[in-house]
């Protein structure tokens, strides 16, 4: 292309979800010929197409301008795609092991031999994907016992720090590029595949395997800590009269500590900070480092007694028993501007309720599809008046802008009762309370 000199290496992306698809759709953006590679062929079918098989803002736009610029394309053929390319992003899940707090491992141990099993001609293998610390390590001892004779094969880390809702620009300008265990050589081709964002002031942090994959889950362990910290000070304020949103602006404006990921409420979820977590409790307590260990079990703990919390909410708001209450519920997603429902609070809260005898009623600007898949049996409608229609009690349970921008007086004419929880703080609760709204948050003080 015009942007580089003819030898430009040439990336593959193995595994194409959330991470994959994205990040191979920016490489393609930045001038490279990306290959993505997926064992699903659906997957792989659908992304050939020009299709996203799940909502991400901006991506199906990138990833067809590139399909249609040739500098792009998906199979399920990793050794088409070893063939054809220089460097290789490992993107596979590392989801919770079942049964532990462990990170399961397989598919990254399965992506790298097989990539290394094939390759053709010399390649720089990178993780991507988010792993336990020592796993690098781990993985290159697999690389030299499967590298074919006379072929050179280097793996080092480059986590990835991108959010679901903010893929595509978080990947196009990320905050910081992190690559750790690099040689001389890695390093220079590290920088030309990110030479883009480098030129407009992205900072690089070349550093050594360990650090490289800690960076990683000790960014996500903080952010789920300042949740939790914040809904552990939202019980004092609840117990003291106090407005846990007032105190986060006010929080907020020291720059040492920052308003973002200081909302009271549900809690986190999704596909990344809790099994993130727990797989750092694991493998911390395995290291003997019993502080991050003790200080997580306590995020999470925090955490999961958030939803418990809100399903005794509406439990009480239903005077005692959800039992034939209908229950509208405002969200599915485990947060908004994503279809993704993994480890969902959201879903959980409905789940538990529709559990205990009540009629639960979903609505999700995206998620209703992915939500149907993992609850076939709940009910879903197709908007919020739909789902607020005949409800004893409406449960706001994840933050769109789509549920903050509702009109109290037009939804307080549909419900059977006007008992509204906001377990995200985005409601106006003085507007919804003017409205002859029964109205209760998180961590605020009462009605005045
Ligand atoms: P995902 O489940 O959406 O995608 C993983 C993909 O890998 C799937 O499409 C699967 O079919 C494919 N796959 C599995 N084994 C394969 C193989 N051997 N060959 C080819 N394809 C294979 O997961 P995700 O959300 O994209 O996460 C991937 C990794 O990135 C995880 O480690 C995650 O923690 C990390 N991460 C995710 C995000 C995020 O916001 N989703 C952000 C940063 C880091």
């Amino acid at each position: 292309s015009a942007e580089h000199p003819p030898q430009a290496p040439r990336i593959s992306v193995v595994g194409t979800g959330y991470l994959g698809a994205t990040h191979a759709a920016a490489m393609a953006e930045m001038g490279f010929e990306v290959i993505g590679v997926d064992n699903d062929p659906a997957k792989a079918q659908a992304l050939s197409e020009g299709r996203v098989p799940f909502f991400e803002p901006g991506l199906p736009e990138l990833i067809r301008k590139h399909v249609k610029s040739g500098r792009l394309r998906f199979t399920t053929d990793i050794a088409e795609a070893t063939a054809f390319s220089d460097v290789h992003f490992i993107c596979v899940g590392t989801p919770q092991q079942r049964g532990s707090n462990a990170a399961n491992l397989s598919y990254v141990e399965e992506a790298t031999m097989q990539v290394v099993r094939n390759l053709t001609h010399d390649g720089l293998i990178v993780g991507k994907s988010t792993v336990p610390v020592g796993t690098g390590m781990r993985l290159r001892s697999i690389v030299a016992e499967n590298v074919p004779a006379g072929i050179d094969a280097e793996l080092i880390w480059n986590p990835e720090f991108l959010r679901e809702g903010k893929a595509v620009d978080d990947t196009l300008t990320p905050d910081r590029i992190v690559v750790g265990g690099t040689s001389a050589r890695s390093e220079a081709l590290m920088r030309e595949v990110y030479a883009k964002p480098i030129a407009t002031g992205t900072p690089v942090i070349v550093c050594d395997l360990p650090t490289a994959e800690l960076v990683k889950v000790s960014a996500n362990a903080f952010l789920a800590t300042k949740i939790s910290f914040i809904n552990a000070i939202a019980e004092v304020c609840e117990a003291a009269g106090a407005d846990v949103t007032v105190l986060a602006d006010a929080l907020g404006h020291d720059v040492r500590i920052g308003r973002q990921f200081l909302n009271a409420g549900l809690g986190f979820g999704g596909g990344c900070l809790p099994k993130d977590i727990r797989a750092l409790i694991y493998r911390s307590s395995e290291l003997g480092a019993t502080k991050a260990a003790s200080l997580l079990q306590q995020v999470d703990e925090i955490n999961m007694s958030q939803r418990q919390r809100v399903i005794d909410m509406a439990i009480e708001a239903c005077g005692g028993s959800v039992l034939n209450r209908r229950i509208g519920v405002l969200g599915a997603a485990f947060k908004p501007l994503t279809d993704d429902v993994r480890d969902s609070p959201a879903l959980n809260v409905a789940a538990a309720l529709h559990l205990r005898g009540a009629q639960v009623v979903i609505y999700d600007p995206e998620a209703n599809e992915t939500a149907q898949r993992m609850f076939p049996t709940l009910t879903y409608a197709e908007s919020v008046e739909e789902a607020a229609t005949g409800a004893d009690a409406l449960l706001v349970l994840t933050e769109w802008k789509e549920f903050s921008a509702a009109k109290p007086e037009e939804i307080r004419s549909l419900v059977a009762r006007p008992v509204v929880i906001d377990a995200r703080n985005c409601l106006d609760a003085a507007a919804w309370r003017a409205a002859g709204w029964w109205f209760t948050g998180l961590g605020a003080s009462p009605a005045p």
